[in-house]
């Protein structure tokens, strides 16, 4: 620890992405990536703005990217907030909109960077564990509540809770945010989006990172009441007034224009979960219903650390999880039809 620290530098502990390695013949299911590129489109609007304009300073307003989401979404651009990832989006947020009064409630277990936001901006936390079956109780975020924040689907069990449990959480506390956090809910959930106009405690976090196969170009963003915008932009306005690069915005306009490459990549995700699903539990495994591009699995007879290592040893990259609550889980991401099989042919040298 150096003497030029300051206290809060000294107690972060922070976030540990997953691994990007970069070995010939990988098969890598462990940061839930989609295995299909961007649409063309993206690849040639990407191509067209590098030739450009990077001379250029981006738009400060992101006025045609917030537009094309507000239109996409069936909102008004005030009601749309714009990042570098969700990860960004959500770090403003833990800023602009918590409160310090109570604590922050997230599930237990959910996306690890929770805690280290509220870390990193003092904020109090305390975890409500997952019922029996792996799901969220909304009746059991009661007592002092700051503000709510949950993955829906929830990250890393793909486990969906309905809109009315979402809605139960915005009744119960009124006065408190509640941050729908839905990185993964084009491959099955119902976005919250559409209650944004009911409640102004709402704010809900999508991502291009996942369904839109753009996690390198880092684009997120978040809908909400004007006012929660209104938030996000003072706070970011106080960073860096440019929230996106240009070829971020230009990515991410033309990856909403192309909307039949979306729906053919993101099914192709689905069908493959589904029958995945069913070829691991084939081999024993118990996994939970996913809504997401990944499964959250276990086998009664084996240890995840280990099955992660055999696996690692023929070339598959998953993630293992084993806490006192979660034990024994693996993590696959859904990969393509070639991977997933690559996966299974593994496994079955090791269960
Ligand atoms: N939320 C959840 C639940 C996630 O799993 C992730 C991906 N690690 C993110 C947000 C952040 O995604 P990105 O910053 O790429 O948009």
């Amino acid at each position: 620890m150096s003497q030029f620290w300051s206290s809060t530098v000294s107690q972060l502990t922070p976030y540990v992405p997953g691994e990007q390695p970069k070995l010939p013949g990988l098969v890598k299911l462990n940061t839930n990536e989609n295995p299909y590129g961007p649409s063309p489109q993206v690849i040639a609007a990407l191509r067209e703005a590098a030739a450009d304009s990077l001379r250029l300073y981006p738009d400060p307003t992101a006025s045609e990217l917030k537009q094309t989401l507000a239109d996409y979404h069936g909102v008004s651009s005030a009601e749309v907030f714009v990042g570098n990832g969700s990860d960004e989006v959500l770090a403003l947020a833990f800023m602009a909109l918590l409160k310090h009064d109570a604590p922050l409630l997230f599930p237990d277990i959910s996306y690890s960077f929770y805690p280290v936001y509220c870390k990193l901006y003092g904020i109090d936390y305390r975890t409500v564990p997952l019922d029996d079956t792996m799901r969220i109780r909304p009746e059991d975020y009661t007592g002092p509540c700051g503000a709510i924040i949950f993955p829906n689907p929830n990250a890393p069990t793909g486990v969906n809770l309905p809109l009315d449990g979402v809605e139960a959480l915005l009744q119960a506390h009124p006065d408190a945010v509640v941050v729908v956090d839905e990185a993964y809910v084009d491959f099955g959930g119902e976005s919250a989006i559409r209650l944004v106009r009911q409640y102004r405690n709402l704010l809900v976090v999508q991502t291009l990172s996942k369904s839109r196969s753009l996690a390198g170009l880092r684009v997120g963003f978040a809908i909400g009441h004007a006012d929660l915008i209104e938030a996000l932009e003072r706070v970011k306005n106080s960073f860096n007034s440019y929230p996106l690069d240009r070829l971020a915005l230009a990515g991410a306009v033309a990856s909403f224009r192309d909307e039949a490459y979306f729906q053919q990549t993101r099914t192709a995700v689905i069908d493959s979960r589904t029958q995945l699903t069913r070829q691991l539990a084939a081999l024993g495994f118990e996994v939970l219903p996913s809504v997401a591009n990944f499964v959250f699995a276990r086998h009664p007879q084996h240890d995840a650390a280990q099955l992660a290592a055999g696996l690692r040893a023929r070339s598959v990259i998953v993630r293992h999880f084993n806490s006192p609550r979660i034990s024994q889980y693996l993590r696959i991401s859904i990969g393509n039809p070639t991977e997933c099989a690559a996966l299974l042919e593994a496994l079955r040298s090791l269960v």
